[in-house]
C-alpha cells in the first residue's frame, strides 16, 4: 500500500493519502481513470514538493484507487483507519479524493474520527495533476502546508483558495475550478498570498483521546420531494426497509400537498424504529419545523429537524448514530445537537 516519496526526519511530517479521483487520474480512450503509481509519478514531477522549505511528507496510495462515485462505507472506514493508525506519527493528514463525493467522505470522517485534534484536509482537483492548467497543484501544495501548520483541528476541505469545514461543504460546480462552498458556515481560511485563518470559525481541538468509530452497513436513504411526488410509491421502502431517512424538503422544511399522503408513512416508519431527518433542498438557510402548517405536521408525525445540515452531513450522521447502537429516542435527540460542527443549534 505504501510508496514513500520523501521522508526526511522532521516534526511536521504530513501523510498524504491518495484514494483516487481526478487529481491522479490518467486519460484513457474510455475517459479518465485512476491508475496505480500514476499519481506518485505526477507528484515527483512537481519541483515545489522537493524544496527544502516544503513540509516533510509521505505518500500512501490506497487500493483499489476509486473514482469517488464508487466510494462506499467500507472505504470511509478504511481512510479513517489509516489516519487513526498513523495519528501519532504525523502532524496532519491530506486525503486526496475525487470531487464527486468528497463532501460525503469529509462528513463521514468528521464522525468516525471522534475527538480529532490534528488537521485532516481533503482535496482533489477538476483537472488531473498530469495535465496542463491543473488546479491540483495548488490544491495539493496548499493542503499539505495547512496540514503541516497544525492550526486546524478538524476535518476540512481545501479547494481553490477556500478552506471549508468538511461536514459543511458541498460540491457546487461540476466543471468550475471553484467547485466547493459551505453556504451555511464561514470559510475556515481564505488563501491568497498568505493563508488567512478565520480563527473564531475553527473548531477547538479534542479534549478527549481520538476514538475510531467505524460505520456499520445500515439501511439509510435519502428522498427528495418534488411537486407531484406520489409518496405511496415510496411507502414500502420508507416504512419497512430503512432505519434512517433524510427527507430533502422544500425551503424551511415543507412538503407537497399538506403531506396528507406522507404523514401516515412517516408515522409508520417511526413506529417501526426509523428516524426521519428533515433537510432542505436550499443550499443555504435552515429548516424550521412548525414555521408552516405542512412542516408542523412532519414534526407531529415524528420527524426531526436537520436544521442547517447538508444532506451529506445528515447521511453521515445517521450512519454514525445508528452505528453506535443507541436507542432511537437518543438518536432523535442527538440529530438536533451539534456533534462535530455539522449543525448550528438553536
Ligand atoms: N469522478 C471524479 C471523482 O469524483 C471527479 C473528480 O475527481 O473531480 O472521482
Amino acid at each position: 500500500m505504501a510508496s514513500s516519496i520523501k521522508n526526511r526526519n522532521g516534526n511536521n511530517k504530513v501523510l498524504i493519502i491518495y484514494t483516487g479521483g481526478t487529481i491522479g487520474m490518467k486519460r484513457t480512450p474510455h475517459g479518465y481513470t485512476p491508475s496505480p503509481g500514476f499519481f506518485a509519478e505526477a507528484v515527483a514531477a512537481i519541483p515545489d514538493m522537493t524544496r527544502e522549505d516544503f513540509p516533510d511528507f509521505e505518500l500512501v496510495e490506497l487500493s483499489p484507487l476509486l473514482d469517488s462515485s464508487d466510494m462506499a462505507l467500507s472505504d470511509w472506514n478504511k481512510i479513517a483507519s489509516v489516519i487513526y493508525e498513523g495519528y501519532d506519527r504525523y502532524a496532519g493528514f491530506v486525503v486526496l479524493h475525487g470531487t464527486d463525493t468528497m463532501a460525503y467522505t469529509a462528513s463521514a470522517l468528521s464522525f468516525i474520527l471522534d475527538g480529532l485534534d490534528k488537521p485532516v484536509i481533503l482535496t482533489g482537483s477538476q483537472i488531473p495533476l498530469s495535465e496542463l492548467r491543473s488546479d491540483g497543484r495548488d490544491n495539493l501544495i496548499t493542503s499539505v502546508m495547512i496540514a503541516a501548520d497544525g492550526v486546524v483541528r478538524e476535518v476540512a476541505l481545501y479547494f481553490s483558495g477556500r478552506l471549508l469545514r468538511g461536514n459543511r461543504a458541498m460540491k457546487m460546480s461540476a466543471d468550475g475550478l471553484i467547485a466547493f462552498d459551505s453556504p451555511n458556515y464561514p470559510h475556515l481560511a481564505e488563501v491568497g498570498i498568505s493563508i488567512r485563518y478565520n480563527y473564531p470559525a475553527l473548531r477547538q481541538g479534542g479534549t478527549k483521546p481520538l476514538t475510531f468509530r467505524p460505520f456499520s452497513e445500515l439501511p439509510i436513504g435519502v428522498l427528495k420531494v418534488f411537486p407531484g411526488i406520489q409518496f405511496g410509491l415510496f411507502e414500502d421502502i420508507m416504512a419497512d426497509k430503512l432505519s434512517g431517512i433524510v427527507l430533502e424538503t422544500f425551503g424551511a422544511g415543507n412538503i407537497p400537498g399538506g403531506g396528507d399522503r406522507l404523514l401516515p408513512i412517516i408515522k409508520k416508519a417511526f413506529n417501526n424504529g426509523a428516524v426521519v431527518v428533515v433537510c432542505s433542498q436550499c443550499p443555504s438557510g435552515t429548516v424550521t419545523l412548525g414555521a408552516y402548517e405542512s412542516s408542523s405536521a412532519l414534526k407531529n408525525a415524528g420527524a426531526v429537524s436537520g436544521r442547517d445540515m447538508t444532506t451529506e452531513a445528515a447521511v453521515a450522521k445517521l450512519y454514525h448514530l445508528f452505528s453506535l447502537g443507541i436507542p432511537k429516542d437518543e438518536i432523535k435527540r442527538l440529530i438536533e445537537r451539534d456533534l462535530a460542527g455539522e449543525l448550528s443549534e438553536l
